[in-house]
């Protein structure tokens, strides 16, 4: 990957402005206090819009910032070194926008993108239901034309933010009797209302950053819904092509940070002499550089014969790059914890560091589901890099 002085400019414009203006990174997760924190990450998130560095590539004329895509790299990579905390407009800025700028109606553009990309708005996604995770297309939400409005009833699970945000794009069924990824809409429903309960789920990590999301007769307008009714199905796949952007690589330069502060931590409390710390060490800064490279041809042109791209041209490669990065990410929680010893398994009060990282190891657990499991993603891989044949549906 090449970068033109300019983008080094540019890089230089992005770690100066993060280096006066980002405020410390995200505490470790105190069970009770994770609103306060979220307070504090909502005002960051909204001061990096007014500098304009939200939507970086969305359009201008929505709000964006027209910026190339070395300039959203160069973005997320400084982001990630400056261990800024973690933005909480991004189901908004990543997912809904991206969809809307694509698919959306005028109206709705003018009316939903400047409050995302002022993050004056948050949204939350409303896909997976207790029996519709993997096989998203067994939704059972439905909706009902009342008037001018919609009319929603069903459950949400595992809803990120939807607490605190205002807005919920929802995967529902318009179409009664009909089955499968037919006769599906996407529709985009205001969260504060009487027939919408949110639930908080604990998570193992203390947090409740996810949700049950109840709809008894919660409303929206008829014209909230993206494309035609019926087509939901279709939108709802175009907003998951955007989730696996341009972010892999600022996550990666995270991943490096990470790993250089366990290797400073074995090193000052002696686990670095233990020969097999030190092996696992060295495992992962190679699984770092395998992702780097897996990540910049992926981003590249197709590599011949040893592309994740199958036949038909379809990519495995968003699939690769997840399993890739899940699992590696897990092993280095699980790293951390033996190099921390027997202080991992204590609550370490003062000693934040051994908190964070016990975060690392904990939420670990949900990077190989969200976004796709493991095992599903390795039956995309099976389907599309190898050419074998689909999974019979039981
Ligand atoms: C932290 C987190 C945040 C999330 N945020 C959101 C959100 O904001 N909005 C939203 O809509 N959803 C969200 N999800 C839900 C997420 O998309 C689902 O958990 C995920 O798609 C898996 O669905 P499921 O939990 O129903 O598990 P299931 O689909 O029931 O799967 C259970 C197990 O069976 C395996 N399995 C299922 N089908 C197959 C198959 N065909 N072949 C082989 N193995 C299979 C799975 O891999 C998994 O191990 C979030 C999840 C997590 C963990």
């Amino acid at each position: 990957m090449q970068f033109s002085p300019e983008d080094d400019e540019f890089r230089r414009r992005v770690a100066d402005w993060l280096a006066a203006n980002a405020p410390a990174p995200r505490g470790p997760c105190v069970p009770g206090q994770e609103h306060e924190s979220f307070a504090g990450r909502l005002a960051w998130n909204r001061r990096l819009a007014a500098a304009g560095w939200t939507c970086l590539g969305w359009p201008a004329a929505f709000g964006g910032h027209d910026a190339t895509f070395m300039q959203q790299v160069i973005f997320y990579e400084e982001y990630a070194r400056s261990a800024a905390p973690e933005r909480v407009a991004v189901v908004g800025e990543e997912l809904l926008g991206p969809t809307l700028i694509a698919l959306g109606t005028p109206e709705q553009q003018r009316r939903f993108l400047p409050p995302i990309a002022a993050v004056q708005e948050l949204w939350c996604q409303g896909y997976s239901e207790p029996g519709a995770g993997s096989d998203l297309a067994a939704v059972a939400t439905t909706a009902v034309a009342d008037g001018d409005q919609w009319v929603i009833t069903g459950q949400k699970v595992w809803t990120s933010l939807a607490h605190e945000a205002d807005w919920c794009f929802v995967l529902a069924r318009t179409e009664p009797g009909s089955r499968r990824s037919a006769g599906l809409s996407y529709l985009l429903v205001p969260m504060r209302q009487p027939g919408i309960t949110v639930r908080p789920i604990r998570q193992l990590t203390g947090e409740s950053e996810f949700n049950e999301v109840f709809f008894d007769g919660a409303r929206t307008e008829l014209g909230n819904v993206v494309g035609e009714p019926g087509d939901g199905w279709r939108i709802a796949m175009a907003t998951l092509r955007f989730e696996r952007g341009v972010g892999m690589l600022g996550k990666q330069v995270g991943f490096r940070r990470e790993l250089g502060d366990l290797v400073e931590i074995a090193r000052r409390n002696g686990a670095s002499t233990d020969p097999l710390i030190r092996e696992r060490l060295a495992r992962a800064w190679i699984g770092l550089e395998v992702m780097r490279a897996y990540t910049l041809d992926s981003l590249g042109e197709p590599a011949g014969g040893g592309s994740a791209r199958g036949p038909a041209g379809v990519g495995a490669e968003p699939s690769v790059l997840k399993v890739l990065w899940s699992r590696w990410h897990q092993a280095l929680g699980e790293l951390a914890m033996d190099i921390h010893g027997a202080a991992s398994m204590v609550d370490a009060g003062e000693a934040r560091d051994v908190d964070e990282w016990r975060r690392v190891y904990l939420f670990g657990r949900a990077e190989t589901i969200y976004g796709g499991s493991d095992e599903i993603q390795r039956n995309i891989i099976a389907t599309r890099a190898l050419g074998l044949p689909r999974q019979l549906r039981g």
